[in-house]
């Protein structure tokens, strides 16, 4: 008999899951289920689309580099677009943050572009709208770029459903129970027999597991608000972005726009995030001060949930007393950048109960994201 999976969730964890389970073995049935009537409504929909190896934990950078050569390169018939457009990154800091730029640059010498030092002239020339005063040191991450997540995304899921995968949107995984070997999916539109689960509802994750019985890892999701400003017909397009040392805020060049973020970190109950005024005016407030943009008002505004385990390491694998049911989640803020390499993990996992030699040379220690850690007192 075909073996039957469900993926919860249609973000880019579940899309990505879906993809390269689907590539490593033909023959499972595997169906997406999407609580909203569009993919990728929540987190997906509304980050700020970077690429930056260098962040995160150690796991999460191991992850990341093996997603580098997917985003760069795409698998042959994957999409015809490109997924990466390179934009520096440009971290600066006052005299009082100096200790914080030793402790990155120390930090942040093992991407494949090591961050490196820059002198305040050349800092001007890659973002010229910087304020001379103030500002006393600058790092620049010269090996990332922005992701064209739109596209990723629908390149996953336009492959899965190109190789036989189902995509059912508007449809809601309420509860699941078990049903000898199997399990029953109920949803508001019908019951659903699948053999294994993937939970990869991103802030619902933990809900998902205890409304099949299984015990939560203890995810917490996190907002950031994210809007974007006119760019005041500045030739921008090329500018790097900037981010406090500290990461007190963030902005870069979006289209015609400035994406700026004060990259918050506020803990919240999973739901359709909405924007509060005052995280956006104190963005505003940093970056002008840090800058010449002058900020006055505002296009849009969005807060997603970016959502981490305890340890700020993904989970991602088999649950301990579940044999049949997968976690995917915790993401946390670096969920586009290395969903490549997140997706071929957990189908390495399922198919050959391992990580393949595919992560041989990134440092990835899998116990890190294991979702057994969590269990251990
Ligand atoms: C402001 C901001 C900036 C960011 N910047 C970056 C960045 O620069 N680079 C980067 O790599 N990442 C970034 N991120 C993080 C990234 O967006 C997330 O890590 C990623 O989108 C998480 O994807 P996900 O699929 O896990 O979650 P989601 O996209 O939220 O998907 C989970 C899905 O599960 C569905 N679901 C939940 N419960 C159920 C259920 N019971 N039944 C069916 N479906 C269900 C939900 O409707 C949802 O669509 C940023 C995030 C934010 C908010």
């Amino acid at each position: 008999m075909r073996k039957r999976v469900g993926v919860i969730g249609g973000g880019i964890a579940g899309a990505t899951a879906a993809y390269h389970l689907l590539k490593a073995d033909a023959s499972l049935e595997i169906i997406l289920l999407e609580a909203e009537d569009q993919m990728g409504h929540h987190t997906t929909g509304r980050s700020a689309a970077l690429l930056l190896e260098n962040d995160g934990v150690e796991s999460t950078r191991s992850i990341a580099k093996a997603s580098v050569d997917f985003l760069l390169n795409p698998p042959e018939g994957l999409t015809e677009n490109i997924f990466v457009i390179p934009r520096d990154v440009m971290h600066i800091a006052t005299v009082e943050q100096s200790s914080s730029v030793d402790r990155f640059l120390e930090k942040n010498s093992s991407g494949r572009i090591p961050t490196k030092e820059i002198s305040k002239s050349e800092a001007k020339k890659r973002f010229p709208a910087l304020r001379e005063e103030g500002l006393d040191r600058f790092v620049v991450d010269e090996g990332a770029g922005d992701i064209d997540v739109h596209c990723l995304h629908q390149a996953y899921l336009n492959h899965f459903r190109k190789n036989g995968g189902q995509i059912m949107v508007s449809t809601r995984v309420d509860s699941a129970r078990r049903s000898g070997d199997s399990w029953i999916l109920e949803t508001k539109t019908g019951e659903i027999p699948v053999d294994l689960i993937i939970n990869a509802a991103g802030a619902w994750g933990d809900q998902v597991a205890s409304r099949a019985g299984v015990k939560p890892v203890g995810l917490q999701p996190k907002r950031r608000t994210a809007f974007t400003v006119n760019s005041n017909d500045l030739d921008m397009q090329k500018w790097a972005m900037i981010a406090d040392i500290d990461l007190r805020f963030y902005c870069k060049p979006d289209g015609l726009q400035f994406l700026c973020s004060l990259a918050e970190e506020n803990p919240s109950e999973p739901c359709d995030a909405k924007h509060d005024e005052a995280d956006v005016a104190l963005a505003i407030e940093r970056i002008n001060k840090a800058t010449t943009l002058d900020i006055r008002s505002v296009q849009t505004a969005w807060t997603g949930l970016r959502t981490f385990a305890p340890d700020r390491s993904m989970v991602i694998g088999v649950d301990p007393d579940e044999s049949s049911f997968y976690w995917f989640v915790g993401q946390g803020g670096t969920g586009i950048m290395t969903s490549p390499g997140a997706g071929r993990l957990l189908s390495d996992l399922i198919t050959e109960g391992k990580p393949s030699e595919h992560f041989n040379e990134t440092g990835l220690n899998y116990a890190d994201v294991s979702p057994e850690r969590l269990r251990k007192k």
